[in-house]
C-alpha cells in the first residue's frame, strides 16, 4: 500500500529547546489528501468485530504510539538519563501503522489517541493524522502531546482533521517546570494550548500528574486555569510506569484527596451522562465555569469498564497498560500476514486479557511486573 508521504529523517530526540524548531525545515507540504491507491484501501470493509473479553468488555478505543523518542525526561515517566530508544527500524512506518488500524477499526475499534513518547517529534505527523481520518469507520481521533512543538503545528494538525488535542502540564511555574520535565519549556507550551485555541482544537484537556513536595500546591492554580480558559484540567495519579526510577505509593496523590481539596473553594458536581468507558471520572464547577477531571488507576481502578487497547511504536499490541509483554504484530505484518490472519492474533489477544492487568491491584501494594517506562509502552 504505497502512501508516498513525504520522506526524510526524523528530528533527533532528546534534544534541548532551542534545538527542535517549530516550522521544522525542509518539510515538503502535505498532500491535501491520501493518493488514490491508498484512498481505494481506506474504504471500510464489513466489520468483523467485535473484539471482547472473557470479562465481557469491548475493545473500541486504541493508543497508537509513532514514537519511543522524547524531547523530555519526567521525572514520573523516566530517568533523568532516559530510557534506551528502539533503533529506526524496529519502530512502525506510517502505512503499517495504518494497516493495523484498519484492521481493528474492522474489528469494532471507533475511536484512536496518537501518541508516544513526543508523538510531535516524529516527522509528517499532521500527514499521519490525515492518513488516519480518511479511515472509514474511524470515528474519532485524538492526540496527547508534551507540547513543545504543538505552537508551530497547531494549525497543520486541525487541517489535517484532528479537533480533540491533550497536553500535558504538571506545573505553572517556570523553575519547577524544569525540575519536573527537566527541560525549560513552560512557555513555549503555554504558546502551543493559545496555537490550539486559536486553531479551534475542541476540547483541549490539559493532564496533570501530581506528586507530594512538587506540584501538590498547584491544585487550585489549576483549578482555577480550567474555569479561566476553554481547557478541561485532569489530574491524573502517579503509576508505577516511570522507567523503575521513582514511583512509590507514597508519592500518589490521590484523586479524591485533589476533588476535596477544589470543592472546599470552588464547588463542584459529577458531569451527568459521562461516558461509560472513560477513565477520568468527570467534574463540573456548579457556577457553569469548566470542567476537571479525576483519572485514578491507583486509588479507583477502573479496569472493569476499560475498552483500550494499544498499540506500541516497536508494533506490540497490548489490551494493558501495566502488560509486560505485548503481542508482537511487527514481525507478522513485515513477513506478509494477511488481514484475516492479523484479525485472529488481535482477537485472540483481546480475549485473553486479564481481569485486572498485570498489575496487582486488589492488594493494596500495587506492585507492577515491569520496569518499563510509559512512554516505550504507548501512554
Ligand atoms: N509525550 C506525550 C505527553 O507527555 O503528553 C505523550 C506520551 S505521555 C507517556 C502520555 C501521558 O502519560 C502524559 O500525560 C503523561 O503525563 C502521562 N504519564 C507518563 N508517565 C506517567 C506515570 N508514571 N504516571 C501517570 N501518568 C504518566
Ligand atoms: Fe516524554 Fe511524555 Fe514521558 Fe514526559 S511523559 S518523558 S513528555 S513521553
Amino acid at each position: 500500500m504505497p502512501l508516498h508521504r513525504p520522506a526524510g529523517p526524523e528530528p533527533s530526540p532528546g534534544r534541548p529547546a532551542s534545538a527542535a524548531g517549530r516550522q521544522r525545515p525542509g518539510l515538503r507540504p502535505l498532500p491535501k489528501s491520501p493518493p488514490p491507491t491508498l484512498e481505494k484501501s481506506l474504504q471500510a470493509s464489513p466489520t468483523a468485530g467485535p473484539l471482547v473479553d472473557t470479562f465481557g468488555r469491548v475493545a473500541r478505543s486504541l493508543r497508537v504510539s509513532v514514537t519511543d523518542r522524547c524531547n523530555y525526561r519526567c521525572v514520573y515517566c523516566m530517568p533523568e538519563e532516559g530510557v534506551p530508544f528502539l533503533p529506526k527500524r524496529e519502530i512502525l512506518s506510517y502505512e503499517e501503522i495504518v494497516r493495523l488500524v484498519q484492521v481493528m477499526v474492522r474489528l469494532g475499534v471507533c475511536k484512536v489517541r496518537v501518541t508516544g513518547g513526543e508523538p510531535l517529534l516524529r516527522r509528517d505527523v499532521p500527514w499521519f493524522v490525515r492518513a488516519l481520518s480518511r479511515v472509514e469507520g474511524l470515528e474519532d481521533i485524538s492526540l496527547t502531546t508534551n507540547g513543545y512543538l504543538l505552537d508551530g503545528l497547531a494549525n497543520e494538525l486541525y487541517d489535517a482533521g484532528l479537533r480533540r488535542l491533550n497536553v500535558s502540564l504538571d506545573t505553572l511555574r517556570r523553575d519547577r517546570y524544569h525540575q519536573i520535565n527537566r527541560v525549560d519549556g513552560l512557555q513555549r507550551v503555554l504558546d502551543g494550548l493559545s496555537a490550539a485555541e486559536a486553531a479551534g482544537f475542541n476540547p483541549i484537556k490539559v493532564n496533570t500528574v501530581l506528586m507530594p513536595g512538587l506540584n501538590e500546591d498547584e491544585i487550585l492554580d489549576f483549578a482555577r486555569l480550567a474555569r479561566e480558559r476553554p481547557i478541561a484540567v485532569r489530574f491524573i495519579e502517579f503509576m508505577p510506569m516511570d522507567g523503575g526510577s521513582l514511583w512509590s505509593s507514597d508519592k500518589v496523590v490521590s484523586g479524591r484527596e485533589v476533588r476535596e481539596r477544589i470543592c472546599a473553594t470552588y464547588p463542584m458536581e459529577p458531569v451527568p451522562d459521562p461516558d461509560p468507558h472513560a477513565p477520568a471520572v468527570a467534574y463540573r464547577f456548579v457556577d457553569g465555569s469548566g470542567e476537571m477531571g479525576f483519572i485514578n488507576p491507583m486509588s479507583e481502578p477502573f479496569c472493569m469498564k476499560c475498552d483500550r487497547i494499544r498499540l506500541s511504536a516497536a508494533g506490540e499490541f497490548r489490551t494493558c497498560i501495566f502488560q509486560a509483554q505485548g503481542l508482537d504484530l511487527k514481525e507478522p505484518l513485515r513477513s506478509g500476514a494477511s488481514d484475516e490472519e492479523l484479525s485472529s492474533l488481535i482477537t485472540d489477544a483481546v480475549a485473553r486479557k486479564e481481569r485486572g492487568g498485570s498489575l496487582d491491584i486488589h492488594d493494596g501494594t500495587y506492585s507492577s511486573p515491569i520496569r518499563l517506562s510509559m512512554s516505550q509502552v504507548g501512554g
